[in-house]
């Protein structure tokens, strides 16, 4: 693992550039509504778009909340862990789940959610979230709560943990993925990909990256199949404003 300081120098507009968003683009806050990506952060998005450099957000959230959180951007971008996908047409892909089978395990889940006050149930309706980072105490319980679930409905859910979160998702979705079907199709297509992300989620992300030849950052500690790290969510922010305004020139310097 190397340090900030080894980033490579990179040259914007020969890049694609893939963000998660919640502790990467944005700091983590205690509830997931009070989220927001900083102003300069997304002016320097902004900047790389309309230099023509293709961005996508790929995000454990689902598009619409993605959508509010980029606004006044609307960039490409995969929600819930790469269950839905828009790509650079605007044209939306989901993976296909039955509606009944969703309905009855939501009612089950909402059940089982109200023995443990504290433990905050997020329907994405195609995936769900069980939030404890409220009551850090309820850590064990749900994550035998979500065990269960996706052992009982393991031909369509598997479990993604992720930070004082364990979620449930369609089988089939994940980061990885989402980032091979973007590399395939223009303006994504024979650029140098780079995906930044924090979680335990974006290690598809990072593994995929690595096998297009492309660069993995992970944000803050902890191991990772990512190639490089930057320090915090400022850092990365610092990062993006460097990249965007020397757009077409390297990209040396990375204090
Ligand atoms: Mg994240």
């Amino acid at each position: 693992m190397n340090d900030q300081s080894e980033l490579p120098a990179l040259i914007a507009d020969r890049c694609a550039l893939f963000f998660d968003v919640d502790g990467t683009l944005a700091e983590i806050q205690p509830r997931p509504e009070q989220v927001f990506i900083p102003s300069d952060t997304l002016q320097a998005l902004e900047r790389l778009q309309a230099e023509g450099v293709p961005v996508a957000l790929i995000s454990g959230r689902p598009l619409t909340q993605i959508d509010q959180l980029a606004a006044p951007l609307r960039l490409p971008a995969a929600g819930v862990h790469g269950t839905e996908r828009r790509g650079a047409d605007g044209e939306t892909v989901r993976l296909a789940l039955d509606d009944a089978r969703l309905n009855a395990i939501e009612r089950e889940l909402a059940t089982a959610c109200a023995e443990l006050p504290g433990l905050h149930l997020e329907n994405k309706q195609v995936a769900f979230a069980l939030h404890f980072r409220l009551a850090p105490e309820l850590e064990a319980s749900a994550r035998a709560l979500a065990e269960d679930f996706a052992a009982r409905h393991a031909d369509v859910l598997v479990l993604q943990p992720g930070k004082c979160v364990f979620e449930l998702k369609p089988r089939g979705a994940s980061k990885g993925e989402v980032i091979r079907a973007f590399m395939q199709e223009p303006p994504f297509h024979g650029r140098y990909p780079v995906f930044i992300g924090d979680d335990l989620t974006d290690e598809a992300g990072f593994e995929a990256v690595n096998a297009l030849q492309g660069l993995s950052i992970k944000v803050g500690p902890g191991q990772t199949l990512a190639s490089r790290r930057l320090a915090s969510v400022a850092a990365v922010g610092h990062w993006l404003e460097g990249l965007s305004k020397r757009q077409g020139e390297s990209i040396q310097q990375l204090d």
